[in-house]
């Protein structure tokens, strides 16, 4: 590693995050050492986000640090785990240290919020990308798994999804809006946050969860896999936030909350016995019951199979 990329660590990227008492080793050796508590099972994900492909070229630093960590915030969420530790994997263009500093305090501002300390990683050159490496905790047998849903059981969405994937095309030119409408879906892109707290809650509640990334009804339809079970949605029941709704009209806001991405919501199922007790969560009154879970036949939307083009809702909005 370059002098100046030694020094770049030691300004930009150690001390980040919250302080943890069960960190015995974190920035500095040549790995770091965490104690997990008793009773627990440790839970773990890595996401990578390349520029270019997972947020535009000149999205400003403090966004692209954020993402890289809510991104795999939300996966620890959809398991229902409480994040600890993260290592952090930053390959830069250039030995730009303004540019580092923004990125190291977006990612920083979030960690702390959720009490996350950054205890090691790599720093290399070449083309922009980030990995976050996030662990944390669960009681032991306790996390929340995609396989769980059975039939007659609710399908849940957290949130208001397709605000993210109007945002980016908004950021990309393809649809227009104006004033608070598009500061809120610009905001619902650039700076998402994970639902933390709501996974932590729904242990014990929700059968089976899973972060919504590559867009609502492509993902209802992983969680259906991993269950073997089929769903039906009432495109009528979305929560459509009133910014896409002015922004997209509703047959719009309709797709991009199906198949729109980078929503990081959670989608989960639980029986209607817990419905009470989702509704009295702190967290639980961001969310919506969408529809129900079927022995099998896919997933339908409003009886209708799957939209097929679903991904980052470039389709939409054609070139
Ligand atoms: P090694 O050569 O032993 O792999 P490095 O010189 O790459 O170690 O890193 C030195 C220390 O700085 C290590 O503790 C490592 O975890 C930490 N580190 C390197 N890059 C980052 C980063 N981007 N964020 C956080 N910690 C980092
Ligand atoms: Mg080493």
């Amino acid at each position: 590693m370059a002098a100046g990329e030694f020094e770049l660590i030691g300004r930009c990227f150690t001390g980040r995050g919250a302080g943890r008492a069960d960190v015995r080793l974190g920035v500095g050796d040549d790995a770091a050492i965490v104690a997990p508590p008793a009773g627990s099972e440790l839970v773990l994900a890595l996401d990578t986000i390349v520029s270019g492909t997972h947020f535009p070229a000149e999205t400003a630093p403090r966004f692209v640090g954020h993402r890289a960590l809510a991104v795999n915030l939300s996966d620890l969420a959809a398991m229902g785990a409480e994040p600890a530790w993260a290592l952090l994997g930053v390959t830069l263009p250039s030995g730009d240290e303004a540019w580092a500093a923004e990125f190291a305090r977006g990612l920083d501002e979030l960690a702390r919020r959720h009490a996350v300390a950054l205890v090691g990683g790599d720093t290399t050159r070449g083309p922009l990308a980030a990995s976050v490496m996030l662990a944390g905790t669960v009681p032991t047998g306790g996390a929340l798994l995609r396989s769980g849903a059975r039939a007659g059981e609710d399908v849940w969405i957290s949130g208001t999804p397709g605000d993210a994937a109007a945002g980016l095309a908004i950021l990309q030119g393809r649809l227009a809006a104006g004033g608070a409408a598009r500061d809120d879906l610009l905001r619902r892109f650039l700076l998402p946050e994970p639902r933390v707290a709501l996974g932590i809650a729904l242990r014990g509640l929700a059968t089976a969860c899973i972060d919504v990334s590559d867009g609502l009804a492509g993902d209802l339809e992983k969680l259906c896999a991993a269950s073997g079970t089929g769903a039906e949605c009432d495109a009528a029941l979305l929560p459509l936030s009133p910014a896409l709704l002015d922004t997209a009209g509703t047959e719009l806001a309709t797709r991009l909350a199906l198949t729109g991405g980078d929503d990081y919501e959670l989608l989960f199922t639980a029986p209607p016995a817990a419905r009470e007790a989702i509704g009295a969560l702190a967290a639980g009154a961001a969310c919506r019951r969408i529809g129900a879970v079927t022995s099998g036949g896919g997933v339908r939307v409003s009886g209708a199979a799957l939209p097929r083009d679903a991904g980052h809702g470039f389709d939409h909005f054609g070139k």
